[in-house]
Parts: structure tokens; C-alpha cells; sequence
């Protein structure tokens, strides 16, 4: 099969209700404020030894939300959350990747 090169590139990220992403290859992503949140790749949710997850999802509100967000390099996006917590850079080829990680 050939593989193919994905542009991992978002042409546009909305949060509204959810994450809305749209890629540059058309796809569209939807991630829940929550499922994000609880993923958070950062160094004080994930044991960055073993790998393994450290952040209690039951910590996190049910009503989390973004309060705002950046972009890092043109590589990932930085989300600012209601818990205070602003530490998760989300890199583009997790958040495209996602929605298979369910
Ligand atoms: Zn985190």
C-alpha cells in the first residue's frame, strides 16, 4: 500500500461546545473538553518515566471548558483550562490521532 503523508496541520480549531478541528486534508475531529483535558500530556498528569497517567480523572470538573488557548510553534496548541491547569501542549498528530485512541 503507499503511504500516504498526512498534513497534520489543522486548517482551523474551534472550541465551542467541544474541540472542533478541521485538518487541511478535509477530516474533521470532535474531542469533548473532558476527554482532553483527562489526556493532558504534561509532566504533572503523566509519569514521564514510566509513562504512565497520574492525573485522577474524577479530579477534573465535569463542566471543564478551555478559557483560552495558543498556538505553540506550528506544531501544537496550548490550552489554558477552567481548573487552572495550563501546562497540556497538545501536539497536532495526538489530537489527530484521537479519536482512534478511544
Ligand atoms: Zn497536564
Amino acid at each position: 500500500m503507499l503511504k500516504v503523508k498526512k498534513k497534520a496541520k489543522p486548517e482551523k480549531i474551534l472550541l465551542g461546545e467541544e474541540v472542533y478541528i478541521l485538518w487541511q486534508d478535509g477530516k474533521e475531529s470532535r474531542i469533548s473538553f473532558f476527554d482532553l483535558r483527562d489526556s493532558c500530556p504534561c509532566a504533572s498528569c503523566i509519569d514521564e518515566l514510566s509513562g504512565e497517567k497520574t492525573l485522577d480523572s474524577n479530579s477534573i470538573p465535569e463542566d471543564i471548558k478551555p478559557l483560552k488557548s495558543e498556538y505553540v510553534g506550528n506544531y501544537a496548541l496550548r490550552v489554558y483550562w477552567s481548573d487552572g491547569h495550563d501546562t497540556g501542549i497538545f501536539h497536532y498528530k495526538m489530537l489527530r490521532d484521537f479519536e482512534k485512541q478511544q
